[in-house]
């Protein structure tokens, strides 16, 4: 008899059997959770001093850079994970929407990392403010993680997407994780935990994992812990009402319960291509993990007078699914995760069903395809129309955690914004329309009450991730009913596990705070031209001041001729004398190449490539006659642990470059982007 075991304080804990685990297939006992009681003070202790201590040894590139090998090497075992994963009712597409779903989740925060994190442990969120007249005072803001636990709770549909999803942001950040996965599906993330294990990415204490109840895991957390929650609406709020919670004002994010809705814009008609993409989006989020998706469409919102033409097009769409063993040819659409979770959406029906009518499903001889399905969790698609949604309509309230959508019409485009935001608050909507007029007038409103919009036409089609995908990139959760969190959003979601915190003081203290050149710090000059340093000598501050150059009217003709930039402020004598600066000057792009010309070192060194510029800005003309020079400052070093296509390593240098005229104004500032060799070995 299989037993689950928790991971917790490095121990895999659990001998012996509690509850039994049936395959939402054919009801055959998967595995069983343990008995054994766990010792929560223990495990936050433990991830707090071994989890966090060990996370802080390494910093956000380098976290970034296991994430990657960790996501590598759960790939190589996607097989054992698909293979088990079955038993939760998930098709093959429904496992790559979990399975592959989460190793990319786990890849876009570790590429996302590299590119937009710092080496160390301090992420410095400018920009500086000055807060003296003479810069001897300024303010900004850093982000540190917290020194807490982050305590991760997940709903059954998903056992390993939503598990990482929730983690990758976290150990990014460097804070340990307690995953506590959802009973029913528990067996598939025990394995994805051991997996990770495995992998030897992940430092001791940096993650564990809880099967069964969370016990008196509460009564232990402190303010440094975060706590992060997707399920039930109601579950959400009696964990975030936990006294323990509110009294230590720990930070709980919640993804709950969502009444996600598509919209057809009364300006698609059944011969556009559009129409027939918006039935097919319906009929998929339909069906794709049956249903169980919090972001499912679940209200179809369609102009009255299409509502005869929609679901007859839905009909025969979702007419063609056939629901059965997931592993059987030609099956698309499998279980619910549990007989109970069949049982509540069965009842959900019935209550949707008191002001609707039923258009498709409620077959009494329905089957599902292949052997032992009898003792499973299937139920096919169940399509709903509620006529007069003027008179009430439950597809507002009731959430049929299922293939379950009703269909909604409506008057006006105004009437589907109201009708969408009687949800009280969603995930996502799709907006189906040809015309970007009407989406540029009612997104707005539509975003009011919803964490992300899809915007649906036959161009955007060809691409579309669909409706029902969250993207590590891009913020997933919403307001209100959907439980006001956010989760996801790129480098966003790390930020949930930092402390933010502003700092006031002089530009060298802020420089040495953040890790990076503040203007008006103490700058470090050498001898020795700073392009001719490797990557780790290289300081913060370290800074060269260049000799200066007369622009000339030469300049800005060869300039003019190089570049065949011959606009009037450089060429038309009459016109500049009438502009705003009164005369001709020269092009901004010169300055920046003359400045280039100050400061660079022309011999062979570490130096090894210019790979861009931030944060270009022309501040004041130059004329002919004006004397510039610059000042290079080596303001922020990234290892990344990159290495040149021939092997050497190198990291990512980036300078601050001022340029300023005879009279000490600036007259251009931005970064450089380098990359620098490290030293032979
Ligand atoms: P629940 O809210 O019951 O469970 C969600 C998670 O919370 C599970 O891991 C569960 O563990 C855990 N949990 C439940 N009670 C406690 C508690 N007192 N202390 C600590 N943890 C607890 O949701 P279900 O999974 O049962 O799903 C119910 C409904 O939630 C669905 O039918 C659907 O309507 C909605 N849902 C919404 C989702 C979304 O993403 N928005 C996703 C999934 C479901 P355990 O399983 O051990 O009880």
């Amino acid at each position: 008899m299989s037993v689950l075991k928790s991971f917790i304080a490095g121990q895999w804990v659990g001998e012996q059997a509690a509850k039994a685990l049936p395959s939402a297939v054919n009801g055959e006992i998967v595995a069983h959770t343990h008995d054994d009681t766990l010792d929560f003070k223990d495990a936050v202790e433990y991830g707090r001093k071994v989890g966090g201590k060990n996370l802080m040894a390494m910093d956000f590139q380098e976290r970034a850079l296991a994430l990657k090998a960790m996501a590598m090497y759960l790939q190589e075992h996607k097989k054992e994970l698909y293979a088990l994963s079955m038993h939760t009712g998930a098709s093959k597409g429904d496992n790559g929407i979990d399975i592959d779903g989460g190793f990319g989740t786990l890849f876009s925060y570790a590429s996302m990392g590299r590119r937009e994190l710092p080496s160390g442990n301090v992420l410095h969120e400018g920009p500086v403010v000055p807060l003296g007249k003479n810069n001897h005072f300024a303010g900004t803001h850093i982000m540190v993680p917290r020194g807490g636990v982050a305590v991760h709770i997940d709903a059954y549909n998903f056992p390993v997407w939503g598990m990482l999803e929730k983690f990758a942001p976290t150990f990014l950040a460097g804070m340990p994780s307690i995953v506590k996965p959802a009973t029913s599906t528990c067996y598939v993330t025990e394995l994805a935990v051991r997996l990770m294990q495995e992998s030897g990415a992940l430092p001791e204490g940096s993650l564990q994992l809880i099967i069964g109840s969370t016990g008196d895991l509460f009564e232990h957390l402190e303010e440094q812990d975060v706590v992060t929650f997707t399920g039930s609406a109601a579950t959400a709020r009696k964990l975030r009402n936990h006294p323990n919670i509110i009294n230590r004002s720990i930070p709980f994010n919640a993804e709950a319960d969502s009444l996600n809705s598509a919209i057809l814009a009364p300006d698609v008609t059944p011969e556009h291509e559009e129409f027939d993409i918006f039935v097919k989006e319906v009929g998929r989020e339909m069906t794709a993990k049956a249903g169980q998706k919090c972001t499912a469409i679940r209200r179809v919102m369609v102009p009255r007078d299409q509502v005869e033409a929609v679901c007859d097009k839905l009909k025969e769409r979702l007419s063609k699914v056939t629901v059965g063993d997931p592993s059987v040819e030609g099956v698309r659409m499998g279980a619910l995760a549990s007989i109970d979770q069949l049982e509540d959406v069965k009842a959900n029906i019935q209550e949707l069903l008191k002001t609707s009518e039923l258009v498709v499903g409620g077959d009494d001889n329905f089957k599902p395809t292949g052997e032992g399905t009898e003792n499973g969790a299937f139920i096919e698609p169940h399509l709903l129309l509620c006529r007069n949604p003027e008179s009430g309509c439950g597809a507002h309230d009731i959430e049929a955690f299922g293939p379950v959508a009703t269909v909604i019409p409506y008057d006006t485009i105004e009437d589907a914004l109201a009708l969408s935001a009687k949800g009280r608050g969603s995930l996502v909507t799709t907006l189906t329309t040809r015309d970007p007029a009407i989406a540029g007038k009612i997104v707005p409103a539509l975003a009011a009450y919803h964490g992300r919009l899809h915007l649906l036409n036959a161009e955007a089609a060809k691409e579309s991730t669909g409706h029902g995908s969250p993207l590590p990139m891009l913020k997933h959760g919403g307001p209100g009913r959907a439980g006001g969190g956010e989760e996801l959003g790129g480098i966003r979601a790390v930020h949930h596990y930092l402390q933010r915190t502003s700092i006031q003081g002089s530009p060298t203290m802020l420089a040495a705070v953040t890790g990076e050149y503040v203007r008006g710090a103490e700058l470090i000059e050498y001898d020795v031209h700073p392009f001719r340093r490797h990557f780790e000598d290289l300081q913060i501050n370290e800074s060269l001041l260049t000799h200066r150059r007369t622009v000339t009217e030469a300049d800005i003709v060869n300039f003019g001729c190089l570049s065949g930039d011959h606009f009037y402020m450089h060429f038309d004598e009459l016109a500049a004398r009438e502009s705003q600066f009164g005369k001709r000057i020269a092009h901004g792009y010169f300055v920046l190449s003359a400045a280039a010309g100050l400061f660079v070192s022309p011999g062979e060194g570490p130096v090894l490539a210019n790979y861009g510029l931030d944060t270009l800005r022309f501040i004041e003309p130059v004329a002919p006659g004006d004397t510039i020079r610059a000042r290079l400052t080596c303001k922020r070093k990234i290892d990344q642990g990159r290495t040149s296509p021939d092997g050497h390593p190198q990291g990512v240098v980036v300078w601050d470059v001022q340029v300023h005229n005879q009279n000490d104004e600036m007259v251009a500032s931005y970064d450089i982007l380098t990359l620098v060799a490290k030293k032979p070995e």
